[in-house]
Order: C-alpha cells, then sequence, then structure tokens
C-alpha cells in the first residue's frame, strides 16, 4: 500500500503539490493523468524518496517513508527516458540494484533471468543497450526496477518515448507482468488516457497539486463526477 496523508511540496512561492491524500491499495495499479504541469510526476518523486515533502506523510505498506532514503524504500522506478547503464551488459544492468544492496551471489543468479523472463528478455541477456531498441530497453528497466522484489513500482510515462504500436505490445506486457507479480502496488503517471484505461484499476485526476476526481476507472470514465474531470477525460484524447 502507498499512502499520501496531506503531502505538500512548494518551490519557493509555487505550490506543486497541496495536502496530496491517497491512498493506493495493495496490488492496485493506480494512475495519475492530468494537465502538463498538475504534479503527477511530483507527487511519484515524494515516494521514491527523490523529493522532500514540506508537510505531510508518505506511508509504504506500514513503514512511515517519508524521511528514508530512496534505498531503504523498497521501491522500483521506472520513467520515461531511463537511461540503461550503456557500459553495462543487460544482465549487469538488472543485477546493479541487487548488488548494491548486497544480495548473495546465488540469489542474484536466479533473480536477473527470472525478471528478464518476465518481459520477454531472457535472451538478451549479453547485449549492451545499445543493441537493443528502445522498446527492449524499456523492457530491461523494467526487468531492472523488479528485481530486487519491490512492494511498490513507480511508472513515469514509461511508454511515452515509444511509438504507438509498440506502445500497445508494451501495455500488455506491464499487465501480464501485474499478473506474475499481483501484490505489487503500482503507481502510473500517464498523460495517455487508453493506457489507463486498459491498466489500471483506479484513477486519479489531477490539477494544481490537488486530486480532483478519484474512482475506479470504469465509473470515472462513465460518469466522471465533476466538471473538471468530464473536460479533461473529453478534451484529451
Ligand atoms: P507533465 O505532465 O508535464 O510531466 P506533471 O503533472 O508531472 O507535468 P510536475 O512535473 O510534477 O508536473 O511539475 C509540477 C510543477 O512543479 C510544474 O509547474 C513544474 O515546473 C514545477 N517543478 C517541478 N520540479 C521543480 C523543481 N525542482 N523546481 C522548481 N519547480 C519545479
Amino acid at each position: 500500500r502507498i499512502g499520501f496523508e496531506n503531502v505538500s511540496v512548494a518551490y519557493g512561492s509555487l505550490v506543486v503539490l497541496d495536502s496530496l491524500t491517497l491512498t493506493v491499495n495493495p496490488g492496485e495499479i493506480v494512475a495519475l493523468i492530468g494537465p502538463s504541469g498538475s504534479g503527477k510526476t511530483t507527487a511519484l518523486r515524494t515516494v521514491a524518496g527523490f523529493v522532500r515533502p514540506s508537510a505531510g506523510r508518505i506511508t509504504i505498506g506500514d513503514r512511515d517513508v517519508t524521511h528514508l532514503a530512496p534505498y531503504d524504500r523498497n521501491i522500483g522506478m521506472v520513467v520515461q527516458n531511463y537511461a540503461l547503464f550503456p557500459h553495462l551488459r543487460v544482465e549487469e544492468n538488472v543485477a546493479f540494484g541487487l548488488r548494491a544492496r548486497r544480495l548473495p551471489e546465488d540469489i542474484i543468479r536466479s533473480r536477473v533471468p527470472e525478471s528478464l523472463a518476465m518481459v520477454g528478455m531472457a535472451a538478451y541477456a549479453k547485449r549492451y543497450p545499445r543493441e537493443l531498441s528502445g522498446g527492449q530497453q524499456q523492457r530491461v528497466a523494467i526487468a531492472r526496477a523488479i528485481a530486487i522484489r519491490p512492494q511498490v513500482l513507480l511508472l513515469d510515462e514509461p511508454l511515452s518515448a515509444l511509438d504507438a504500436q509498440i506502445r500497445r505490445s508494451m501495455v500488455d506486457e506491464i499487465a501480464k507482468l501485474h499478473r506474475d507479480l499481483p501484490a505489487l502496488t503500482v503507481l502510473y503517471v500517464t498523460h495517455d488516457q487508453s493506457e489507463a484505461l486498459t491498466l489500471a484499476n483506479h484513477i486519479g485526476i489531477m490539477r494544481d497539486g490537488k486530486l480532483r476526481a478519484f474512482g475506479d476507472t470504469q465509473s470515472l470514465f462513465r460518469h466522471p463526477p465533476n466538471r473538471f474531470a468530464a473536460e479533461f477525460l473529453g478534451r484529451a484524447n
């Protein structure tokens, strides 16, 4: 479970998150959508630990992680242009976080191929990132994020740099991954409503650092709870 309890973030006088309260239940995929600049990425980064809230609390499971370093939070994260380490083979990229956490070598040896297999990349273990397509690189980035078996997976527009056809197959890939790891709690930032509709159990719509609408995916699309939500869902796409 991920909990935001009255989380605020400000840069000088610019309030980017305004007392955000939101719970993502265990095993759910929640998509955050909303206009550019509404605070979606910032919300994700507070969970990752890259942005410190000026007020409020972040919890993962039963733990208050607000003041924990990113490495101690048991999260995996994939961003739009995830830089794989170019000088490391695919398998070493995936092993990186495991080594950083000093996991035993026999666990690393089984975990790396297992994680690559989950995203259909087992055959590419010996390649270098430059020898992969964009979609394949993003699969490896996902394998790297899940290799540590995190409680929480944070995805920040993971597919937006890919072309439409590859994006659709990656959506299927992420859905399958979630079936393989049903306990994994996922927070997914996207500007693509069809991605949100396909993948998410619940959707939150943000504006000006606030959650303006939240609900299960089908009912939110069918019966937007307010005018902003209706306009936003109608306007984009
Ligand atoms: P997009 O859909 O365009 O990615 P977003 O909803 O993810 O937008 P954020 O990236 O969270 O929005 O940014 C929210 C606001 O905070 C923006 O106005 C942005 O300019 C501002 N902001 C983000 N990071 C910083 C920073 N480090 N310093 C100052 N302002 C920042």
